[in-house]
Parts: C-alpha cells; sequence; structure tokens
C-alpha cells in the first residue's frame, strides 16, 4: 500500500512531536527548547538530556548518538512500528484518516494466505464437524455476535485439510512462509491446526498474521494452545491479542485491560469489558508495553491468583520500570487462586470485575510491599532494591 506523499507531508505538520515524545519519555525545558534523554543511546539513562526536540520543524536530533528525523522515524524505531502502522498511530493521534489505496493482489502472500485461512476455519466452525465447539462456546457464554467478532474458527481434524483448500490457489514459498504448515522429511507440508478452536491474530491494522488454536477436548500429547510460529508477518514479541478488536469498539481506549489468554479477552468482551489485550505465545514483554503505552496512559495488569501469576506480575514490574513515568498509572489485579478474568467475570458480572479495577493495586504500592518481603528475607537484592530503585518511587 503505497500513501501519497503530500498526505505524509500533512500528517507531520498537524502532529506535536513534543507531545508525542512527551507520551514516551520524560522531558525537560531549558531555554525555551525541550530536551530529554535519549532512549536510543546509552540505555536510557545518561546523566544529563542529549536528545533535543524541534517544535518549530517537527524533529528531533541526538547530540550523542546523531540519531535524528521526525515523528515517523521516532516512532518506527522507538515502538518499533513498521511505517504504516507508525503513519496509522500518528493519523489516530490527530483524528485524520488515512487514504486507502487499493492493495496490490501480492502485498503479502503470507497475510492474504492467514486471511483466506480464517474465512476456512469460520466456514468449517459452521460445518456439522463445528457443532461440538460452538457448543463449547456456548458452554463458556461466549455468542454468536462475540464469536463472530474475534472471528473465531474450527480447524478441521479431518479432510479437507486446509492444505488441500488452499495449496492449488498459492504459492508454495508463500504457505511456507504463513506459519499454517508444517513440513514433514519428505517435504510434505501438513496442517499444523487440526481439530482447534481458532483464533486469528489481527495486527493493528487489522491484517490477519498469525492463529491460536485451543483443543477443546483434552488430547494425549497434545497442548492444550497451540500458537503460530514467528514468520515474516508475526513478531510476537511486539504482538498483543485484541488490540485491534479494543480499537474497533473505541479507537483510543482510556484504558487497557492486560490478561493472559484468548478466552480471557473474549470472555471480558462478552460481559462488556471491551478494552483488553493479551500477549500472545509469549510471556509480557517490555515492546508490548510500549505498545500499549502509546495507546493508553491507564494499565490494568490482571493476573490468575498462582503463583506463576505472582511470578509473571514481577516480571511486569521489571520489564515496566524503565518505560514509567509520572502520568502512567498501572495498576495489579490478582485474582483469587483458581480464578481467570473469563471465569471470574462469568461468575460475578460486569459490575464486580470494575470494582476489582477500582480496588486495584498501584504499581508504587506493589512494587514496595514486594521489596519489603524480600528485604525482610535480606537478600542481597533486597538491600540493593531498598536502597537505589526504592528511593526512587517512596
Ligand atoms: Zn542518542
Amino acid at each position: 500500500m503505497s500513501i501519497p506523499s503530500s498526505f505524509i507531508d500533512r500528517l507531520i505538520t498537524s502532529v506535536n512531536i513534543v507531545d508525542i515524545i512527551g507520551r514516551r519519555l520524560q522531558i525537560e525545558r531549558r531555554g525555551g527548547a525541550h530536551w530529554a534523554k535519549c532512549p536510543f543511546h546509552g540505555g536510557g539513562d545518561e546523566r544529563s538530556a542529549s536528545f533535543k526536540i524541534y517544535d518549530d520543524t517537527g524533529t528531533y536530533h541526538c547530540f550523542g548518538c546523531k540519531e535524528s528525523g521526525n515523528a515517523i522515524h521516532f516512532l518506527r524505531k522507538h515502538d518499533g512500528l513498521d511505517f504504516m502502522e507508525a503513519i496509522e498511530l500518528l493519523a489516530s493521534y490527530v483524528g485524520m484518516e488515512v487514504p486507502q489505496q487499493e492493495k496490490p493482489v501480492d502485498v503479502s502472500g503470507a497475510i492474504n494466505i492467514n486471511t483466506k485461512a480464517a474465512e476456512v476455519f469460520i466456514e468449517q466452525l459452521k460445518s456439522p464437524s463445528g457443532k461440538p465447539i460452538i457448543d463449547y462456546l456456548k458452554s463458556r457464554g461466549i455468542s454468536g455476535e462475540t464469536a463472530k467478532f474475534f472471528e473465531l474458527g474450527y480447524s478441521m481434524e479431518r479432510n479437507p485439510s486446509l492444505h488441500s483448500i488452499l495449496s492449488p490457489k498459492y504459492e508454495k514459498q508463500d504457505l511456507e512462509d504463513s506459519g499454517l504448515f508444517g513440513s514433514n522429511d519428505n517435504g510434505e507440508m501438513y496442517d499444523r491446526f487440526r481439530d482447534r478452536l481458532m483464533f486469528p491474530i489481527r495486527n493493528i491494522k487489522g491484517e490477519h498474521i498469525a492463529f491460536g488454536g485451543r483443543l477443546t477436548k483434552d488430547k494425549k500429547d497434545q497442548a492444550k494452545y497451540l500458537n503460530s510460529p514467528e514468520t515474516k508477518t508475526y513478531k510476537k514479541k511486539y504482538e498483543l491479542y485484541g488490540l485491534y478488536e479494543a480499537r474497533l469498539v473505541d479507537k483510543r481506549p482510556e484504558t487497557l485491560f492486560l490478561v493472559e489468554g484468548y478466552m480471557d479477552v473474549i470472555g471480558l468482551h462478552q460481559h462488556g469489558i471491551k478494552n483488553s489485550v493479551a500477549s500472545s505465545g509469549t510471556a509480557f514483554t517490555q515492546e508490548q508495553l510500549r505498545k500499549i503505552l502509546s495507546y493508553t496512559n491507564n494499565i490494568y495488569i490482571v493476573f490468575d491468583g498462582d503463583e506463576a501469576g505472582q511470578k509473571a506480575s514481577w516480571r511486569a514490574v521489571e520489564n515496566a520500570l524503565p518505560l514509567l513515568r509520572e502520568d502512567i498509572r498501572m495498576n495489579f489485579i490478582f485474582l483469587k487462586e483458581g480464578d481467570d478474568p473469563d471465569s471470574y467475570i462469568k461468575e460475578k458480572g460486569k459490575e464486580a470485575f470494575i470494582k476489582l479495577a477500582d480496588e486495584a493495586t498501584s504499581f508504587s504500592d506493589y512494587f514496595l510491599q514486594t521489596v519489603k518481603k524480600q528485604d525482610d528475607l535480606s537478600s542481597i537484592e533486597g538491600s540493593f532494591y531498598g536502597c537505589s530503585i526504592c528511593n526512587s518511587f517512596s
């Protein structure tokens, strides 16, 4: 897809680069100019700011590492976005519509194949073979409308295989790049997903880039969840399941809930909480957090009440530390053992879930509580946190 350069020029002059960078870095005013500590060298903790932002030209320049550019360059480098994602994010900040041009047919074979696969899986869900999956969704309280919104589907256990449907229409290389197929020792491709409830993963533009697949009944030596592998279009550490869908409901959500799984996002949506996202196929990463922070400053991280949840929450704290600023409100919701967001809201309802959010633990409280616990154990780590990082939060 190509964007007219006149639109890009207009976009660059419409956005406020100080505001955009200020959402991501702490800005200092010095001598009428805006400065920040450069995020691109020295790990962001250089002693004095050498990164200057030029309000009038909409550009930035670092006197340390010589990194410079405009708002598009900044977002690509800082947020890890591709060109189109940066354009779309900037346009959403200022309410401009990105001109839609006819997409060339082969913009990406892998995306076309994933898009087609999503259609096939929806058809297979509607077929008689999909009936047990529909029953399963009903038993989880998921309506047809919600299933449609998330484009849920089913991958057949037996024929026709996805490969037999798609291979006559697409190049072998593109089929391999799609992540939907494995290949055996003879080089024959087979369906990676069989007899699974299928969750298409869409990027911020709504393109189908990958799938998650869930078994709905126990099967020996098969994992309950299976995800597409890393591909050219699916970089797991950057992607958030449900972000595109949340933004269909509200382009600039005031808050976002971060949950652990696909079914949590869908279950919350079903019960009226339409602003949740999940990491897909990885533990929660700093890149994902950075992505969330480009849409909202209010984050609720919801963890299951088991030990794995506790560990994951501390990892989230460690990821968050370098990204925190005064205007970011990050809160933690800890569910009781055995609960997850999906089961909680199904049983107790939307109001109870919102109450949990109202009573959530703030980042600083959680940080101090945990550090104190570690300190009491008088570990080396405890005293380290006790004197250096901790002081900046008290
Ligand atoms: Zn620099």
